[in-house]
């Protein structure tokens, strides 16, 4: 038998929109082929022309854009992601990350910056959060 997750009654997360996880330092989102397909045809653009825009070659993987700036994604306008229906999985799936439902130390350190996982937000349960975490 497996023991459960330290998060098995599930965790209090509402996102806000408010943007932070999409700035603030500097990262990396990881896009697919499929999704880079998705995103050009979204915003009318043919691949090509999407990837000379928008994408970046990092270690040999592709990921969008980021402003030297302020490290905003190329996509967030106004505190906004402007492909938000065509966003990648890795921003889908936040805060359901591996490294963020490690421990709930890992929990509360993101806690710090996204103001969605808090104590007055509707709780997630466990099976909403493992589903997310398979796919
Ligand atoms: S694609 Fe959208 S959700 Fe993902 S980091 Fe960029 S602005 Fe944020
Ligand atoms: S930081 Fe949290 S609340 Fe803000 S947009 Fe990202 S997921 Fe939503």
């Amino acid at each position: 038998m497996t023991d459960s997750p330290w998060f098995n009654k599930g965790l209090r997360f509402s996102c806000t929109e408010c943007g932070a996880c999409c700035t603030g330092s500097p990262g990396y989102v990881w896009v697919t082929e499929e999704e880079i397909q998705k995103i050009a045809e979204y915003l009318g653009l043919n691949v090509v022309d999407f990837q000379r825009k928008y994408i970046r070659l990092i270690y040999g993987r592709k990921a969008l854009v980021e402003m030297k700036s302020n490290f905003d994604c190329v996509f967030l306008k106004e505190k906004r992601c402007s492909i938000y229906s065509v966003r990648p999985k890795q921003c889908r799936t936040f805060p359901w990350w591996q490294q963020n439902l490690s421990s709930e130390q890992a929990w509360k350190e993101a806690a710090k910056f996204c103001e969605g996982i808090k104590e007055e937000a509707p709780l997630i349960p466990y099976e909403d959060i493992a589903k997310v975490l398979e796919s």
